[in-house]
C-alpha cells in the first residue's frame, strides 16, 4: 500500500521458531498461513479482514524469500476463484474476503471449487461482520458452508486456538478434498492475545512446479457426468474423511467434565469466550475457563459430529444450544441427531435466547438463566450476583427507535428486537435505550464526496428531486442526514444496475446513479457501465474517484494516483468508461468547486444529447490525504522548513445564525457557539480545530449565495523574517484598533 506503513507488523511475520508473538487475532491468521507453507494468498479487502491484505500488501520481500504470491484481488469472486490452482495441483492456498458481502460475490466459484473438489489445502478466510457494530445486511457464512458442502471452522477466540484452525484448516482440507472456510468475527480479529510461533515453512511443490508440470484432470471439472459424481463423492467419501478427521483431531472441545450436573451447553468456538463472560458473570465459571457446567464447544460449525454430540448428550436431561443469528441450523441438527439415536435429552436454543441479532455477555446470562430456572432452580443465587448485573436484569425493556434519525423519504429498520430487548447492542443497533442519542455514520471532516451531494442539493432546488440510485462506500453516507439524499443500495459497484430499470423512453427526466472508484473496478464498469450502454440508456451516473478504496481501508486500486511498485496504478476511470462506449463523459478534478459540479450536474441532467452520461469526480480522499501529508508536515517542520496550513473560520458579528451552510455542507468540524452579540440570541456558527481547511464550507457560502461570513486563514509553520515582520505590525495595527473600539464602548456605557 502506497500510503500507510505496516513494516511493524510485517517484521512480526519473520519470527523464528520458539518465539512470542503478540498482536492481534487476524495478524496472528497471517502468521500461521505462513507456518502451513502456503504457496499464495489472495483476498478483497474490507473490515475485519483488511489488516491481513494490508500486510501481506507490505510484505512482499517476506513472501519472496518464502516463494509465496500475493494477489490483492479484483473482487471477491476473483480471488474465490484463484483457489483453482489447488484443484489440479499440492499447493496450499488461502483466500479472504468480508463475509457475507463477500461470499456472496465469491458464492459462484465457490460452489465450483467445492463441487470438483481440492488437492491441495483451500481455505477460504471470512471476515464475518454479524452483530453489533456491522454494515453490511445481517446474514450468516453458515449457509453457504452448508449449501456447497465446504466445511467451517469457528475457532475459540484466543491466538493459539486461531493458528491451530489454520494450521489444520489445510490437513482438514486435504484429506476430505474439501475447501475450508475460517470464520473470524469482528471480535476475534481485533482481539489481542499471543501464541509461540512455529518456524515459516517454504511450500515444498511451488507455483513454479505446478505451472512446469501442468496436471488436467477432467473429473475435477463440473460438466456432466463428473458433476453427478462429485455430489456422490461429497456424501459417500469427503464427509466422512473429514468427520473421522475432525474428531481424531479433537478440533471440538469438552469443558466441565465431571461437573455434577445433568444439562450441559453447547456453543460455538467463536461465542466461546462471551459465554464464559457470562457464566463467571452469574458465578459459574471463573475467570481462567474452569467451569461448573458441562460445554461442548464446536470449533467446527460444520459439519457436525454426530457421535461426538450424541456423547455429549448421553445421560443429560437438556442442553442449551448457544448459536447467533437465525436460522438455527445446529440447533435443529442436534434435535435430528438425538432423535435419531433415539435420546430424550431436551434441545432448548431459540426458545430461551433472542432469534435474532449478537450475543452479548448480557443477552446470554438472561438466557442461561431461563434455562437453569427450569432445569436446576437455585442453581444461580440472585443476591450473590454483581449490583451490575442485577441492574442489568432489572433494566427496563429498551425502547426501539429508528437507527437513522428520521429523515423524509428514509426507511427506518424495522423492530427486530421484540424479543431480546436485554442490551443496547442486543440486536444491532435496531434498539436503543432512550438516553442513548442516535450517532449515524458520516462523511470525514474535509471529505471530498461531500460537496458532492452539496452540488446535488443545489441542483434539487432549481430542478426538482430525482431518483438516485446508491452504491456501497463512503459515498452511502448522504441517505443520512443532512444530506438525505439516495433511494435504494443494492450492492458494491452495483449503483447504477440499481437504477436500470428506470431507462424508459416516456420521460425526459433522467435519474442519477452513485459509484465509487472501488465499485467501479470491482463489478461496476460491466455491471452498471456496459449495461447502460448496451441497453441505450440516457440517465445520469457519478462516480466518486478518491483515489482508494476508501471504506475499506484506503487500498491502492487500479485508478490510484500512487506510485505503487509492485501494482499498476494509474489507469483512468474516463478511458475505461470511453473504452466501453460511452460518449458523454466528463472529469472534474476538484471537487470542492461547489458551482463547477453543481453545473456539470444540471448539465448532465437537461442536456437533449441522448445516451449514457457520466461524471467522473476527482478529489483525493481526506482521511488517506491527511494520512500522507501530516508525516511529511511533522518532518519539514522538524527540519525548519516554512509550511503552510490552511484553516477556515466564521466572523461571529457578520454570521446570521441561520446555519444553511452546517445544512448543506454536513462538514463535522462546523458546530455552533453562544452568540457574543447580546442583542442577538441566535448561536452563530464555529469551525472546530479539526477543519483541515478544505475550503467546503467557502465554497458552498459561494454558490448557494449564503453570507460572507467564512473566512480563510494560513498557519505558518517557520515563517520568514518578512512575514514575521508584518505579522507584527499588524497586531500592533489591530491592537491598537482595538483599544480604540474598547474605549470608545466604555464611553458609551458611561
Ligand atoms: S474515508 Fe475518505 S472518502 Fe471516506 S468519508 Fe472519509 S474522507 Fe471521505
Ligand atoms: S474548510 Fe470548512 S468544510 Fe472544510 S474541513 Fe474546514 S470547516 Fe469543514
Amino acid at each position: 500500500m502506497a500510503e500507510k506503513s505496516f513494516k511493524k507488523e510485517v517484521e512480526k511475520l519473520r519470527m523464528p521458531a520458539g518465539e512470542t508473538f503478540s498482536g492481534e487475532g487476524i495478524l496472528a491468521v497471517t502468521k500461521a498461513l505462513l507456518q502451513s507453507g502456503v504457496s499464495y494468498v489472495a483476498g478483497y479487502q474490507g473490515a475485519p479482514i483488511s489488516h491481513l491484505m494490508d500486510v501481506l500488501s507490505d510484505a512482499n520481500d517476506i513472501l519472496d524469500e518464502l516463494g509465496v504470491h500475493f494477489e490483492s484481488s479484483a473482487s471477491e469472486a476473483t480471488a474465490a476463484a484463484t483457489l483453482a490452482a489447488s484443484v489440479n495441483y499440492p499447493l496450499r492456498g488461502a483466500v479472504t474476503f468480508k463475509a457475507t458481502v463477500g461470499t456472496n460475490v465469491a458464492s459462484d466459484a465457490l460452489a465450483n471449487l467445492a463441487s470438483g473438489g481440492v488437492t491441495g489445502g483451500a481455505l477460504v478466510i471470512v471476515g464475518e461482520d454479524y452483530g453489533e457494530g456491522s454494515s453490511i445486511m445481517q446474514e450468516r457464512s453458515h449457509a453457504f458452508a452448508m449449501k456447497s458442502q465446504m466445511w467451517l471452522l469457528d475457532p475459540r477466540p484466543n491466538l493459539p486456538s486461531i493458528v491451530d484452525a489454520v494450521e489444520k484448516g489445510f490437513e482438514l482440507s486435504e484429506v476430505s478434498h474439501t475447501p475450508v472456510m475460517l470464520q473470524l468475527r469482528i471480535r476475534t480479529c481485533h482481539m489481542h492475545g499471543r501464541f509461540e510461533t512455529r518456524p515459516n515453512v517454504r511450500p515444498s511443490f511451488t507455483l513454479k512446479d505446478a505451472i512446469e508440470n501442468p496436471v488436467r484432470d477432467v473429473g475435477r471439472i463440473v460438466l456432466p457426468p463428473a458433476s453427478f459424481t462429485h455430489e456422490r463423492e461429497k456424501v459417500e467419501q469427503r464427509w466422512p474423511a473429514a468427520v473421522e478427521f475432525i474428531r481424531r483431531n479433537r478440533f471440538n472441545e469438552f469443558f466441565g467434565e465431571g461437573s455434577r450436573h445433568d444439562v450441559g451447553i453447547i456453543v460455538l468456538g467463536g461465542l466461546y469466550n462471551t459465554l464464559m463472560r457470562a457464566l463467571a458473570l452469574l458465578g459459574l465459571a471463573d475467570v481462567n475457563g474452569k467451569s461448573d457446567v458441562p460445554i461442548y464447544v464446536m470449533n467446527v460449525a460444520y459439519p457436525c459430529i454426530d457421535a461426538e454430540v450424541r456423547e455429549f448428550c448421553a445421560g443429560k436431561r437438556a442442553v442449551l444450544m448457544v448459536e447467533e443469528g437465525q436460522p438455527e441450523f445446529i440447533e435443529q441438527s442436534l434435535n435430528t441427531i438425538l432423535r435419531q439415536a433415539d435420546l430424550q435429552t431436551r434441545v432448548h436454543g431459540k426458545d430461551d435466547l433472542p432469534r435474532a441479532g449478537d450475543y452479548t455477555p448480557n443477552v446470554l446470562i438472561k438466557g442461561l438463566l431461563k434455562f437453569f430456572d427450569r432445569y436446576l432452580p437455585g442453581l444461580v443465587d440472585p443476591a450473590a450476583l454483581s449490583e451490575g448485573v442485577r441492574a442489568s436484569l432489572e433494566a427496563r425493556r429498551a425502547v426501539p427507535v429508528p437507527v437513522v434519525a428520521a429523515a423524509p423519504g428514509v426507511a427506518t429498520k424495522p423492530d427486530v428486537a421484540s424479543q431480546s430487548a436485554v442490551s443496547t447492542s442486543s440486536v444491532a443497533g435496531a434498539v436503543q435505550p432512550p438516553e442513548v442519542h442516535p450517532r449515524p455514520p458520516s462523511f470525514c471532516t474535509g471529505c471530498p464526496e461531500r460537496p458532492i451531494f452539496t452540488a446535488m442539493k443545489l441542483v434539487e432546488r432549481e430542478l426538482g428531486p430525482h431518483h438516485v440510485s446508491c452504491d456501497i462506500g463512503c459515498h452511502l453516507f448522504s441517505i443520512l442526514p443532512p444530506f438525505n439524499i439516495g433511494a435504494t443500495t443494492m450492492g458494491y459497484g452495483l449503483g447504477w444496475a440499481g437504477a436500470a430499470a428506470f431507462n424508459t423512453r416516456e420521460t425526459d427526466r433522467r435519474t442519477i446513479s452513485m459509484m465509487g472508484d472501488g465499485g467501479f473496478w470491482h463489478n461496476g464498469l460491466t455491471s452498471g457501465v456496459g449495461n447502460a450502454v448496451f441497453n441505450r440508456s440516457d440517465n445520469v451516473l457519478i462516480i466518486v474517484d478518491n483515489g482508494y478504496s476508501a471504506a475499506t481501508g484506503g487500498q491502492d486500486i487500479l485508478s490510484s494516483s500512487a506510485d505503487n511498485k509492485i501494482r499498476a496504478t494509474r489507469n483512468p476511470i474516463e478511458k475505461a468508461v470511453r473504452g466501453v462506449g460511452v460518449k458523454w463523459v466528463r472529469t472534474i478534478t476538484r471537487t470542492y468547486s461547489v458551482s463547477k459540479m453543481r453545473d456539470l450536474l444540471r448539465e448532465a441532467l437537461t442536456t437533449p444529447e441522448k445516451g449514457p452520461k457520466v461524471i467522473v469526480a476527482q478529489s483525493e480522499c481526506m482521511l488517506n490525504r491527511q494520512r500522507r501529508i501530516k508525516p511529511l508536515m511533522k518532518r519539514m517542520i522538524g527540519e525548519g522548513k516554512r509550511v503552510v496550513r490552511e484553516r477556515f473560520g466564521v466572523d461571529s458579528d457578520t454570521c446570521t445564525g441561520d446555519h444553511s451552510c452546517i445544512r448543506l455542507s454536513g462538514c463535522p468540524s462546523l458546530s455552533i457557539k453562544d452568540n457574543p452579540d447580546p442583542l442577538r440570541q441566535d448561536p452563530v456558527v464555529t469551525v472546530l480545530n479539526s477543519c483541515v481547511g478544505c475550503g467546503l464550507c467557502g465554497e458552498v457560502s459561494h454558490a448557494a449565495v449564503l453570507c460572507p461570513s467564512f473566512y480563510r486563514a494560513e498557519l505558518v509553520s517557520n515563517a520568514g523574517w518578512w512575514e514575521r515582520v508584518c505579522k507584527r505590525v499588524a497586531d500592533r495595527v489591530i491592537g491598537a484598533l482595538q483599544r480604540r473600539v474598547k474605549a470608545r464602548e466604555v464611553v458609551y456605557v458611561a
